[in-house]
Parts: structure tokens; C-alpha cells; sequence
């Protein structure tokens, strides 16, 4: 990309990371990798399509055709990228193997921002080797507005040492926590596929691009 927009350092570049399974990506996903990259002024946010996520059940598709499907969604979309190294990888989809190896590629200063929903948030502690995942980057937490619920027990005094006040407020490289509030599209990949299991249309809550590749392959159609 061309000059950074980031106004936090002189060249630093800002990268955000939206991990999923992406199966298939939907306009949940890019409307809010759109607005995160716009309000944070990010250089750059990647996609990074999971192989074998430790945390849930096998994608119902293959590695290749979700991949091939984000792909397709992101074109033209200025800003937003696809990242395919853990489908590349051997090994179970574990976010501080994908950090370690992106932090190598960047310049020291460049700010990374690890983009997760609450649920997730509050799943850290499960994790592999979480406690290092801040050495590499911030975390971006997506709040729902209307959410009430509290973060458990394991991750308070990570909050009370790391929060910062809002997205804006996020300095340096790495280490920080900060919540944005966002209002989600009612859409989950869950959805989606039973709609196509089921005959139904899943028009509009994908893009159409995506849309003509899963029916040009056949996807989706059997048991959910
Ligand atoms: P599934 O229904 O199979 O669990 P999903 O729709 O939640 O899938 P994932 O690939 O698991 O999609 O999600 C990747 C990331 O996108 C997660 O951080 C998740 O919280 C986020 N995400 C999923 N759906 C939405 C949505 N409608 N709006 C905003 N973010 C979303």
C-alpha cells in the first residue's frame, strides 16, 4: 500500500487481523472489517481463513474453497486483504504461531491489531500460550452496544493493566486493549449454510461473486 494513514508514528504502518473460519465469509464479516478499517484508519486489515480451528468443529468446506471465496468477496475492496498462511500451515490454526510469523515480516513500530468479538475476548484463556498474544500486537475487542455481560474472572487483571480508553488512545506496537462498540449484522455463516442445506436463497447475505462460486461447486447442499 501506499503511504500509512496512521497518525500515531511517523512511517508506522497499522495492520488489523480479522481471523475466521469464513465458511463461508459473509456481509457480517466485511461490513464490519469496512467499518473497523475506516474508523481506525488502518493501512491494511487481513482476513486470515483458519485451517483446523482448535477452539470448534471442522469447516464444513475445504480450506481451498473457503479461501477461494474470500478472495472473491475482497475485490475491489480497497484496504482489505486476504492472509493464507494458516491454511498453509500443518498444524491447528493457533493465533500466536500466526502473530509470531506476521510480527517477523513487519518493521518494529508497525502497530498491529488483533480484531476480536467479545465472545472470543472472553474465550482467551483457553488459548495457546495466551498470555504472550500482546507481546505482538494490541487487541481490538468488537462490543455489541446492548451487551451486559461481564469478562470472567481470568481476564480481569489483564483489563485492569492493559485497557486503554477507546481505539484512538492505542499506542506503540503492541500490548493494549481497547473496545470498540459496534452494532453487528444479524448474520452468521451458521445461517447461511442451513439456508443452502435447505434449498433456500442466500441472496444479499453474501456477495453475489461468492455466491455464483457456491453454487458453481456445490457447496453446502447436504446436512448441516
Ligand atoms: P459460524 O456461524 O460458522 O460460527 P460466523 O458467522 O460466526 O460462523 P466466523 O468465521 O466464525 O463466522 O467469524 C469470524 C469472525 O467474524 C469472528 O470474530 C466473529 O465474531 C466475526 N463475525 C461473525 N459474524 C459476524 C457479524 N454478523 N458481524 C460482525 N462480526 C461477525
Amino acid at each position: 500500500m501506499d503511504a500509512p494513514s496512521n497518525a500515531n508514528a511517523t512511517d508506522a504502518r497499522r495492520i488489523g487481523l480479522l481471523g475466521g473460519t469464513f465458511d463461508p465469509v459473509h456481509i457480517g464479516h466485511l461490513r464490519s472489517a469496512v467499518e473497523v478499517a475506516e474508523s481506525l484508519q488502518l493501512d491494511e486489515l487481513r482476513l486470515i481463513p483458519s485451517a483446523r480451528p482448535p477452539h470448534r468443529n471442522a469447516p464444513q468446506v475445504s480450506a481451498q474453497d473457503r479461501l477461494a471465496m474470500v478472495e472473491l468477496a475482497l475485490v475491489g475492496a480497497d484496504g482489505l486483504q486476504v492472509d493464507d498462511r494458516e491454511l498453509k500451515r500443518d498444524k491447528p490454526s493457533y493465533t500466536i504461531d500466526t502473530l509470531e510469523s506476521i510480527r517477523a515480516e513487519l518493521a518494529v513500530d508497525d502497530q498491529l491489531l488483533l480484531i476480536l468479538g467479545w465472545d472470543a475476548f472472553c474465550g482467551l484463556p483457553g488459548w495457546q500460550r495466551w498470555d504472550e498474544l500482546l507481546e505482538h500486537c494490541h487487541i481490538l475487542v468488537l462490543q455489541r452496544p446492548d451487551a451486559d455481560s461481564d469478562a470472567p474472572e481470568a481476564l480481569r487483571n489483564l483489563l485492569a493493566a492493559r485497557s486503554v480508553n477507546g481505539p484512538s488512545a492505542l499506542t506503540g506496537p503492541s500490548g493494549q486493549i481497547a473496545f470498540i462498540w459496534q452494532t453487528p449484522l444479524a448474520v452468521s455463516a451458521t445461517q447461511i449454510r442451513a439456508l443452502l442445506a435447505s434449498g433456500r436463497s442466500a441472496r444479499f447475505l453474501v456477495p453475489d461473486a461468492v455466491l455464483a462460486y457456491i453454487h458453481a461447486h456445490g457447496l453446502y447442499r447436504g446436512a448441516n
